[in-house]
């Protein structure tokens, strides 16, 4: 019988996974001639033609917001300014509050901060680690004016129920769609499903330029007071004829002529990018599903998941192994994915902790030494997202070694480390 390789066993796989290589010619011939042309950015932060960004930004804008069927798409520097162009847009104001989401990268809890409105926290739902409705629809008061839900780990938010709970009670719905691109609920893309939608272009995304955002709406008003926070707002109002001064402090959120010849080739490899990470989740899914320990994700009914991530559930009580332990278990018999080797392996815990478990909500710090916006009628305390505290402290696996490039025989190493492990849990206990 073989050893398990964390006992000083053979490894299942002993090279590199293969990179995620997603920029290849196309996008060094658009870079080329970008170079060529020696215009890397033609913005100019002050009312004039270029306010807009130059022919690459306002190209791929166009492209994204008709690949999309929206009618404005906002290309920015980072998801990241793009839910802060978001807060703005909508007009949060200090002392408002936002429903946010625990489980999900920091930004999109973070964002409200930036206008002095407060972040407060809903449960998510056990099956899909969405915003839950229910705990929503407890968490509004009179103060609330938004919700930032988040397609995590590439499944759409419950656009139904939540839609409904921001129609009846009058609040903004900005989706975190930075995981999700080309999920679908009902048919309809996720990133449209909200007042305002957002996609990441960083380098660990599906499709990336270096660093990128991209803000989707079909709200004209929105569209253009994105627009202004992008690009120093409050020095183009007066010239513009801008009358809402309301939140017009800008930024400099501009993304380069560079980005964007960049995402224009990316977008026409998003599509195949994401049947292959289906394709790859169904053959593994397919031969994990007699592991009795694990259980595969589940997806939303009518809704097309897009695997930003493959998460798990695993079951101690069933193997009498902490999954700490079979995580290591597994690290020891994979190997890292090439161009991200200081990662090691991809296989993972997932979120440990609530964003709100953060030294920023703990310590209500944000400003200065003061508590401001912090309210007192808000609270942080370890117990009010129950579900989410689950899913971080035990259960969740996520692992990324379903991505486009990885062949038949690197998946079957795959399938391999977990069915050894499975077969040798006596060594683990
Ligand atoms: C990656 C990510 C972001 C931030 O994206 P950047 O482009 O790196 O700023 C925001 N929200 C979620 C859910 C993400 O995964």
């Amino acid at each position: 019988m073989s050893v398990l390789a964390i006992n000083g066993g053979t490894k299942v796989r002993t090279t590199l996974f293969p990179a995620y290589r997603v920029i290849g010619e196309e996008e060094q011939q658009a870079v080329a001639k970008v170079l060529q042309s020696g215009i890397l950015s033609k913005y100019l932060g002050c009312w004039s033609k270029d306010f807009y960004g130059g022919p690459q930004v306002q190209a791929m804008e166009q492209e994204w917001a008709a690949y999309y069927g929206v009618k404005h798409a906002i290309s920015v520097n980072s998801a990241t300014s793009a839910l802060y162009c978001a807060a703005g847009a909508v007009g949060l104001a200090p002392g408002d509050e936002v429903i946010v989401s625990p489980y999900t990268m920091c930004a999109s809890a973070t964002a409200p901060l930036i206008y002095n409105a407060v972040p407060v926290f809903a449960d998510i739902e056990y099956d899909y680690y969405c915003l839950d409705p229910q705990d929503i629809e407890k968490k509004i008061t009179d103060k609330t004016k938004a919700i930032i839900v988040v397609d995590i780990l590439g499944q759409p938010y419950d656009a139904e129920r939540i839609n409904q709970i921001a129609k009846k009670h009058g609040l903004y719905i900005i989706e975190d769609n930075a995981q999700a691109p080309l999920a679908t609920y009902h048919g309809r893309y996720a990133g449209t499903l909200g007042d305002i939608g957002i996609f990441s272009l960083n380098y660990h995304k599906h499709i990336h330029c270096g660093e990128g955002g991209i803000l989707v709406t079909d709200n004209d008003q929105f569209a253009e007071r994105m627009r202004l926070i992008r690009n120093h707002a409050e020095a183009v109002v007066e010239n513009k004829g801008v009358t809402n001064f309301n939140n017009m402090i800008g930024f400099n959120f501009r993304m380069t002529e560079l980005e964007a010849a960049i995402t224009r080739e990316q977008l026409k490899k998003l599509k195949w990018l994401v049947e292959e990470r289906r394709k790859n989740v169904r053959y593994l899914e397919d031969n994990l599903r007699d592991i009795p320990f694990l259980s595969l994700p589940g997806i939303r009914e009518g809704c097309e998941h897009s695997y930003y991530i493959h998460a798990m559930k695993y079951d101690e009580d069933a193997t009498g192994v902490t999954r700490e332990r079979f995580v290591e278990a597994m690290q020891a018999e994979l190997m890292p994915i090439e161009l991200r080797e200081t990662e090691g392996v991809k296989i993972g815990l997932g979120y440990l902790k609530p964003l709100y478990a953060q030294p920023l909500f703990q310590k209500k710090t944000a400003y200065g030494n003061t508590s401001y916006p912090f309210s007192k009628d808000v609270h942080y305390d370890l117990g009010i997202c129950p579900v989410c505290e689950k899913v971080c402290s035990s259960e969740t696996i996520f692992h990324e070694l379903m991505r486009p490039f990885m062949t038949k025989d690197d998946l079957d190493d795959v399938l391999k480390a977990f069915h050894k492990v499975a077969d040798h849990l006596d060594e683990l206990r």
